[in-house]
């Protein structure tokens, strides 16, 4: 069981912290490379000697954010000496990929999912938040931290990405507060929208291959999509599938199937109402009530049976 530590708690462990590193999760998105690289920049700031760590490929879409070149890929066998490690939007342990083997100093979690795992020895959790960018920009006001132009930037693109430009039900009017303060530093919301938003001819294309895989279950509450083998390319980003079998007439929950290798199969799961955090967490992944993901240790078609058969009973229950 963690400890749990509030915005000035979290900010004295970094202060009596010599050498930290900051680790984002697998999988990374705009709420943990954002809210990392502005913690990054603040602890440099402070005189803190930081090494950034994120144990998978940084997707195009996020190459923009400054300071993404400064990560540093974990090796699970060369073991790196500091005195606080601090995970960044991981609400588990594994989420740290190979950095959990190679760094041993105590750990402090910066988080925002309700389905946390208290891993850590310090946590400074808040599932209100709509992103952990939100819980960063929240630790700076209360510590009387300075901003800099690329810290708003990159906190502004971790709330935009959790919250979906303010549409999801995280949305609250402190987040959007929070926003709002960081616009005030020369950001263009639109730049960072398009940014965003731009897909590769590749995703467009292989959208359409996919697309016809979209199929109904539980009387039409549950939409799902699938990327087989034969058609998964980790070049290829496919974030945005999830979209599609979302914003359809009836559905209340979607699912994304992607086979990432032979016997491994991601899943991402979105809602209306129904806990799907809940059915992650029961094959081992988590995330949000609204939105969660998992990976199963199967091919494809055994993977969706498995998590067919949770998510009708949780649709049918609710
Ligand atoms: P996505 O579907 O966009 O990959 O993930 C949706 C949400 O679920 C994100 O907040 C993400 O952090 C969480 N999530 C996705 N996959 C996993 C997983 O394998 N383990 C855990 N703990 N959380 C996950
Ligand atoms: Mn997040």
């Amino acid at each position: 069981m963690s400890k749990s530590v509030d915005y000035q708690g979290a900010w004295q462990l970094m202060m009596n912290a010599g050498t930290l590193a900051l680790v984002s999760h697998l999988g990374p998105d705009g709420d943990t490379l954002g809210s990392t690289l502005a913690l990054g920049e603040a602890l440099k700031r402070a005189g803190k000697k930081v090494i950034l760590f994120v144990d998978d490929d940084i997707p195009h879409t996020f190459r923009f954010m400054p300071g993404v070149e400064t990560y540093q890929l974990p090796k699970a066998d060369v073991p790196v000496p500091c005195d606080l490690t601090v995970v960044v939007d991981a609400s588990s342990k594994d989420r740290m990929g190979a950095a959990e083997d190679c760094l041993s100093a105590p750990i402090l979690n910066i988080d925002h999912h309700i389905s946390n795992t208290h891993y850590a020895d310090w946590l400074l959790l808040d599932p209100k938040a709509a992103a952990t960018g939100e819980i960063m920009y929240l630790m700076f006001q209360a510590n009387g931290v300075e901003l800099t132009e690329t810290m708003a930037l990159n906190l502004y693109t971790a709330i935009v990405t959790d919250c979906g430009f303010f549409k999801y039900a995280n949305t609250t009017s402190r987040c959007m507060m929070a926003a709002a303060d960081l616009l005030q530093y020369s950001i263009q919301p639109n730049e960072i929208s398009d940014l965003l938003e731009m897909k590769s001819r590749d995703t467009i294309e292989l959208l359409a291959k996919v697309l016809p895989s979209m199929t109904f279950y539980a009387d039409g509450r549950i939409s799902t999509m699938e990327i087989p083998y034969e058609l998964y390319n980790k070049e290829i980003s496919t974030d945005s599938f999830i979209y599609y079998p979302r914003y359809i007439d009836g559905v209340e929950a979607a699912v994304m199937f992607k086979q990432v290798e032979p016997n491994q199969t991601r899943v991402s799961m979105r809602s209306r109402n129904v806990d799907v955090s809940a059915v992650a967490l029961s094959f081992g992944g988590g995330g949000h009530v609204r939105a969660a993901g998992c990976t199963i240790g199967a091919p494809l078609p055994e993977a969706k049976k498995r998590l067919l058969e949770v998510l009708i009973k949780a649709v049918e229950e609710a």
